[in-house]
């Protein structure tokens, strides 16, 4: 099928490349021109495990086209995705301005029957504002579909999540556009096990919005019995084990630390409760979910400043930038609010991260970067492990503890064994213990 994707960041590269992967033709559009640059050189503007491999295989296979043509991307597609940022107005709800403007070139642009797919988190109802949109502004009255296809992939296994996704939501009122959907899925989906929900339109808008509220949710719940444990002298790791093991609940995802960052959760549940608010359904749960998260990484921040002193000069580590590990990601990374924080007190900061330091560097150019854990941590009063990176899960402690003039050791993501940190002569403080 011919695709159109518009908007080729995290989601529509990813989704762009994974389909031209398997056969089918598509046109990623981005306006950001650095970034269209790179990809017209065959680059990937984001670090995703197994990406630039795959899109140099699908632009091989003469699959996978970038351009900054959204006119041509549309009128030569049958489907047009629309993959746009949809970021957080100063009030909390999703600000729809991206979706709305490739709503209207899709107006403007429309030459027969298309599929829209909306695969941007939006709220609940947005698709048929979109439909409205593109009936407005198209000229001529060709006939369209919008379709809800919410996004499921994790960043640092975007690649593998889209080619073997755990479900595919098709949100579509009309036999066509679902019919459109599953031609299009086939090849993901034939001789695999892979639950396909069809649901309604606002159905599946609201899936997504439910789905990482709920993510969120776990996280937050795990980080109040952590805290819990932490004012109770128990142990979050042995509660929060035993509390997994019942199925009904399980232990995946329930991970205590220093909160959940990235573009995601901390937006979608924002958007998610002035939703509520607007369907009249009281958010206080999604609101405590907001504000325990918050109290983690404030609860981080207190023990570093309650345990170094006074912390102006102090020369402290952070290992770990991105939000996750696996991505160069940094939108919303809790290491990015700790650095901040330690800055304002007066902290020389040093940084290292396997794939996130360009990044950091465009919002903190002043910090020193370094090519090694052990690099970064030279000299310095203490280190902070912000991110659960196998590089730091496998470091070697003895090493690091020469290297540093205090050994000190805060550890917001259970990265370090306490009594491997302790063997090694580590003051050691973690979350949840
Ligand atoms: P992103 O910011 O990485 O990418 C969005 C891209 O859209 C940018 O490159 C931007 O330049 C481009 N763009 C904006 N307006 C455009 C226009 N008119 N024409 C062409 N390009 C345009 O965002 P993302 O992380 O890929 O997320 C996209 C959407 O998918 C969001 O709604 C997000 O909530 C959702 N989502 C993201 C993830 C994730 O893990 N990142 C997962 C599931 C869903």
């Amino acid at each position: 099928m011919n695709i159109a994707i518009i908007g080729t960041g995290y989601v529509g590269l990813t989704t762009g490349t994974c389909l031209a992967s398997v056969g089918h033709r598509v046109i990623c559009v981005d306006n950001d021109e650095k970034k269209l640059e790179m990809l017209l050189e065959g680059k990937s503007p984001i670090y995703e495990p197994g990406l630039e491999e795959l899109m140099a295989k699908s632009i091989a296979q003469g699959n996978l086209i970038f351009s900054g043509n959204t006119k041509q991307a549309i009128k030569e597609s049958e489907m047009v995705f629309i993959c746009v940022n949809t970021p957080p107005r100063h009030d909390g709800h999703a600000d729809l301005k991206y979706v709305e403007k490739v709503a209207r070139e899709i107006a403007e642009h429309l030459n027969g029957y298309k599929v829209i797919v909306d695969k941007s988190t939006v709220p609940v109802q947005t698709a048929e504002k979109v439909k409205n949109t593109i009936e407005r502004y198209a000229s001529e009255g060709h006939e369209f579909d919008v379709v809800s296809n919410p996004e499921f992939l994790r960043e640092g296994t975007a690649v593998h999540d889209t080619l073997y996704p755990d479900r595919i939501v098709i949100g579509a009122e009309s036999e066509k556009a679902r019919n459109a959907m599953i031609s299009l899925f086939e090849p993901l989906i034939a001789g695999k096990d892979v639950p396909v929900k069809i649901t309604s339109v606002r159905s599946a808008e609201l899936i997504k919005h439910g789905a990482n509220t709920f993510l969120a949710t776990k996280i937050s719940f795990a980080n109040l019995i952590a805290e819990a444990c932490e004012n109770a002298g128990a142990d979050a790791y042995e509660v929060l084990d035993a509390i997994g093991l019942d199925a009904r609940i399980g232990r995946h995802f329930l991970n205590h630390g220093i909160g959940f960052g990235g573009s995601c959760f901390p937006k979608d549940i924002k958007a998610f409760k002035k939703t509520l608010e607007v369907l009249g359904v009281d958010p206080s749960l999604v609101h405590s979910v907001e504000s325990i998260n918050q109290n983690a990484i404030d609860r981080f921040i207190q023990k570093i400043e309650k345990t170094l002193w006074v912390l102006d000069g102090k020369r402290i580590a952070i290992l770990g930038l991105s939000f996750k590990p696996n991505t160069d990601d940094i939108r919303n990374s809790p290491a990015l609010k700790i650095i901040d924080k330690l800055l304002s007190d007066g902290v020389v900061v040093s940084a290292h991260d396997p794939k996130a330091m360009d990044k950091t560097r465009e919002l903190f150019p002043d910090i020193m970067y370094a090519n090694s854990p052990y690099e970064a941590v030279k000299g310095c009063d203490a280190v902070v492990f912000c991110t659960e990176w196998q590089e730091y899960k496998d470091i070697n402690l003895r090493e690091l503890g020469e290297k540093m003039q205090t050994r000190i050791l805060f550890d917001g993501r259970g990265v370090i064994d306490p009594k491997n940190a302790n063997d090694n002569g580590f003051q050691y403080y973690g979350m949840g213990r």
